[in-house]
């Protein structure tokens, strides 16, 4: 266990959009693999930014270590750091992403069928029956032949958990998923992501901008605090 890479590893990393100023600066941001991690700062503070860079959608303008998972991001080509994404990480993102016209024990049984691996890891369980049982313990049974699009907001956010979960990604990551969840929901389903991560030994970085939701994480990190580029 001690020998494992930190699941993120980032070190003097900068990024600009190609027009605009720096939005990050980082020194120095280690992540240790199983940590559940929670955060913070502010809207426009670069927190989406930062996970599209952790899951390879967006490559730093400079950097020292990109790693995630031990894989230096910068070294791989395009189409690599995709598949890297779809079989190690799940991502939560906070517009959902479902497809519309598939079910939503569909939605959830995706990632699956696309990755290999994460298919490997469902240990010979049908993806049918996981996908299932994710979506009872998210309290959506009754839906799983629903179309996504009769789906209220917080259900869609709940099948987009189970999509994320589905072939024990090894990092989670969240963007602000809860915000479309009431607090008893939000409270259940936060502790569906803790029993998930532990039980697959998974790394999560849980990104909000509601402070109160980090007091049950391992560790809450200010995005502010970190990023030299954020001072304006
Ligand atoms: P947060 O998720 O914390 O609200 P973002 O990472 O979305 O912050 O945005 C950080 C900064 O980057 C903001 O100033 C935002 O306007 C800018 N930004 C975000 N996406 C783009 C983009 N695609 N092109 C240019 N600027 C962007
Ligand atoms: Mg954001």
């Amino acid at each position: 266990m001690s020998d494992a890479p930190p699941a993120i590893e980032l070190r003097n990393l900068r990024f600009s959009y190609r027009t605009g100023p720096e939005v990050l600066h980082i020194n120095e941001l280690v992540v240790p693999t199983g940590r559940k991690v929670f955060l913070h700062g502010p809207s426009g503070s670069g927190k989406t930014t930062l996970l599209g860079i952790i899951a390879g959608v967006l490559l730093p303008t400079a950097s020292e270590a990109t790693q995630v998972l031990g894989q230096e991001l910068s070294a791989l080509t395009p189409g690599a750091r995709d598949a890297f994404r779809g079989e190690h990480l799940g991502y939560l993102f906070q517009l959902f992403n479902l497809l519309p016209w598939l079910s939503v024990l569909d939605n959830v049984t995706l990632p699956v069928q696309l990755h290999p691996q994460r298919l490997a890891r469902l240990g010979g369980e049908p993806a049918e029956s996981v996908a299932r049982g994710l979506l009872e313990r998210l309290d959506l049974a009754a839906f799983v032949h629903t179309p996504v699009t009769e789906l209220s907001v917080g259900q869609q956010q709940r099948v987009a958990a189970a999509r994320a979960l589905i072939g024990r990604p090894s990092l989670l990551i969240a963007d602000e998923p809860t915000s479309a969840l009431d607090a008893d929901r939000r409270a259940r389903f936060i502790d569906l992501l803790f029993g998930e991560c532990e039980a697959a030994g998974a790394t999560l970085l849980f990104v909000s901008h509601d402070l109160a939701l980090g007091q049950v994480f391992d560790e809450r990190l200010s995005l502010p605090d970190l990023n030299a580029a954020g001072v304006r």
